[in-house]
Order: structure tokens, then sequence, then C-alpha cells
């Protein structure tokens, strides 16, 4: 052999091996699918993912708790659904985007989780179960596929949705598997109207299915309810996070049958709770304290991790969309206001509002939380209440006037969010809602405008 040939095989075996070796060295590991979801009205201290109680999701507890995740209580920046949910998907406060009212949608121009996540190749997909979540809102932007699973049927006022949910998650699974994808999926039954789903029940009173709707709907509006309405409430309500836990399992099984689990990253939220006579009101959207504010966060992230409770005592849902870009490795948009859960500088305030009318009632406030601390502004009454939160009685004994000191250091705070809101008080995209959907959001308490 011709030493010129000899040495043109040697060069091309040599690229080949410089080729393979940096292939092994700059090989990065496929990137992680990503599950999101919201379990709608939960409240923080109804998952249990951090104590001993079994609680009303033990299949997500057992789940997470084998397989490491981090769980905790996080802070929802609304109380309400559609404020809620967009703060989440666009990492901005609900007045930062303009969403604060019923017929508000998000304007094209705000970048969504989905997006970026379709702009670095993922696959997205979208299944939601609340008019609050259509397309005509703006948060179906940079999906794929989105199912629009709402039942607006006049004769189903309770919308049993999770195993329908769980059905289209499933077919997303078994379509996806060589792809990653970004799956979002929205369980909506925790939300009023409760199911008792087990028939455990023994509650004879007015909110029985079969009972007059119109007088549900007055003793709610006078809060007339009494104990025993309430604890049949809760008890439905119990059960409804039941059914849902079991619902969501099985989406989960489906990831581990399909040898999908070890690399997706699966998020798991509320978007507000819901309060049962606390403050002598039933539901959510009219206040911004723990009941109706404070949410659960679990985040099984890729691979394995010791389980972890400590997740930084200020997140919130401008977090959410940080964190998941994050642990996917895609950079962080510049517009995205919150800070990933794996950096530990995030801000040290909450930020939290409301102005959105319920029956014949403007709820117009705005609070922070700082280092154990609640701050709320009431605009509509113009006044201030302060709350210590690790106190004796946490949100019931207002502090406004006896430490001033403490008011005045929060107020300093509170004060730029206050411009925050003044500043963006001109974005306002709107959206028509038919006769019918304004129909459907009365049956799920959402009466008034
Ligand atoms: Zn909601």
């Amino acid at each position: 052999m011709r030493s010129s040939v000899k040495k043109s095989i040697f060069a091309v075996l040599l690229i080949i091996v410089v080729i393979i070796i940096g292939s092994m060295i700059f090989r990065k590991d496929p990137p992680p699918n990503i599950v999101f979801i919201i379990i709608d009205t939960l409240r923080a201290d109804h998952s249990h993912m951090g104590d001993d109680v079994a609680g009303e999701t033990p299949a997500l507890k057992k789940l997470f708790k084998n397989n490491s995740a981090y769980f905790g209580t996080s802070y929802s920046n609304a109380p309400w659904t559609l404020p809620s949910i967009s703060s989440m998907i666009t990492s901005k406060f609900p007045s930062e985007i303009g969403v604060v009212k019923r017929n508000s949608k998000i304007d094209e121009k705000f970048i969504t989780l989905a997006e970026v996540l379709k702009e670095n190749g993922y696959r997205t997909h979208g299944v939601i179960t609340h008019i609050f979540l259509k397309k005509k809102y703006g948060l179906g932007q940079g999906f794929d596929t989105y199912l629009e699973k709402i039942d607006s049927s006049d004769n189903n006022l309770f919308s049993v949705t999770s195993p329908i949910v769980t059905a289209e998650a499933i077919k997303i699974i078994d379509e996806n598997k060589e792809k990653p994808f970004f799956m979002f999926l929205h369980y909506f039954d925790p939300h009023y109207r409760y199911v008792d789903h087990e028939n455990r029940s023994s509650y004879k009173g007015p909110f029985l299915p079969d009972e007059n709707e119109a007088k549900k709907a007055e003793i709610i509006k006078e809060n007339l309810f009494s104990q025993n309405d309430l604890e049949y409430f809760k008890e439905c309500y119990r059960s409804e996070i039941r059914f849902t836990d079991i619902h969501i399992k099985r989406v989960i099984e489906k990831l581990k049958e399909q040898g999908l689990y070890e690399n997706t990253l699966i998020v798991i939220v509320s978007d507000h709770g819901e309060e049962f006579g606390e403050r002598g009101t039933l539901g959510h959207g009219q206040s911004l304290f723990d009941e109706q504010t404070k949410i659960p966060f679990i985040l099984k992230l890729p691979g394995k991790f010791e389980p972890s409770v400590n997740i930084r005592p200020s997140f919130s849902n401008i977090d959410i969309s940080p964190t998941i870009l994050d642990v996917a490795g895609i950079n962080i948009p510049a517009s995205f206001r919150g800070t990933s859960i794996l950096d530990e500088k995030g801000s040290e305030t909450i930020f939290m509002e409301v102005n959105e009318k319920k029956y014949d009632t403007l709820y117009n406030q705005c609070a922070i939380v700082h280092k154990g601390w609640k701050l709320i502004k009431d605009f509509e009454n113009n006044k201030f209440e302060l709350y210590d939160l690790n106190g004796d009685k946490p949100e019931k004994s207002n502090k406004f006037n006896s430490n001033k000191k403490m008011f005045f250091s929060m107020f300093k705070i509170l004060k730029r969010y206050i411009r925050m809101i003044e500043d963006n008080k001109h974005i306002s995209q709107k959206t028509n809602l038919t006769a019918e959907e304004k129909k459907k959001l009365e049956t799920l308490g959402y009466i008034g405008n």
C-alpha cells in the first residue's frame, strides 16, 4: 500500500476516533419530559405531603415519598383561577399582564412557558377543564394541542372531569414516547360544586344534589350556611381530592409503565385554596388570607434526589415556570419575574392581589408576605391589616395599630407593588363570554359582575 493511501486511511480513522471521543465527552442526557399538573382549589393543608397524616392524597404521597421530591407550601399570587394560572404560565403578576377581571385575557405579546418550551424542541400538549383556561383567555399560547374538556351541559352541575383528563393524558404519553414532551393537565374536581364520590355522608340539608339550586345560591351568597352544611362541604371536598388523587396516580403509573418516569420532571400545584367559614364566607376570590392563597407545591426532578421539605419560604406562582425551565436546562426569558426554586437567591417577598367582584361586592386588595409577616391593603375600605404569621393567632389579630414599626417597614415594600399596579392599569385585553359560559360560571360560584 502506498504511503499516501496509508496516511489518508490513518487520517480518516483519526477523525472517526476524535468524533467518537468528542461525542462521549459532550453527550448530553436527553431533555426531561415535563408534566405540569394543576389541581384546582386544593388547599395547602389538605395535601399533607410533608407530614405523617394519610390525608386526601395518599397515592401522590406514596409515589413521591418513595421517589424523591421537593414538597411544601407555596403562595398563589391571586385567590382565584384566571389570574393565578396566568401568573404561573407568564411568570408575571396578574396586574403586570392585565389579567385581573373575569373577562381579562393574556395578550399575545406576553411570553408563556409553553411558547418557550416549544421553541426549545418540546411537543406541547394541554388538557384543561375550566372556562378560564380556554384559548380565548390566551392560556393556550404555545401549545401544539390544547384540549378544552369543559362540561357545559345544563344538567351536569357537578362536572366530574378527572377521568377525562387522565384518559387524554394517557393518550398523550402513548403518542409521545420517543420525543420530549410538555404536558399541562388541569384537574378541576375539588372546585365547588363538591361531589361526595364515596357516598359516605349521612347529611340531610339544603345542599343535597336534588335540592333547589336557587336556594343553595342564596344561602351561600348571604353566608347563611350552618355548621352542619359546612361539615358536609368539607366532607365532599375531601372526597373530591381523594378522587382526583386516584386519577393523577394513573398518569404517574403510565409514565412508569412506559419507562419515562425517571427522566420526567413532575410539578404539581394548586391555583388557590378554599375558605370553609374561617372568615364567615365560603369559596375563594374574596380575600388574601391563607385559606385562599396558601397552596401545595410538589416537584419531582428527573433522576433520583433526597426528598426535601426545605423549599424556599418565599416561593409563589411566578417562580414555577422559571423552575421548570431551569431543570430542563433552558434559558429563562428576561421577561420572567420569578426565580427557579433551585436558585436560593429568590425574592424574599411574595406579592398577591385581587380586584374582582363576587356577588355584589368588589374585592380590591393587595398584600405582601415578608419574613413571616403579612400586610394587606384593602383599597375599597381604605384600610390595612398587619399579621404575624408565626404568632398565636395567625391572621386573626390585626397588629396594624400595635406594631407601627413593623407596619412602616412592611409598607415601604408594599408601596413598590402598589406603584406597579398603578403603572400597569392601562394593560387590559378583553375576551367575550357567551351566555352559556356566563351561566356555567354562575353554577361554579362566579356570580355578579
Ligand atoms: Zn381555580
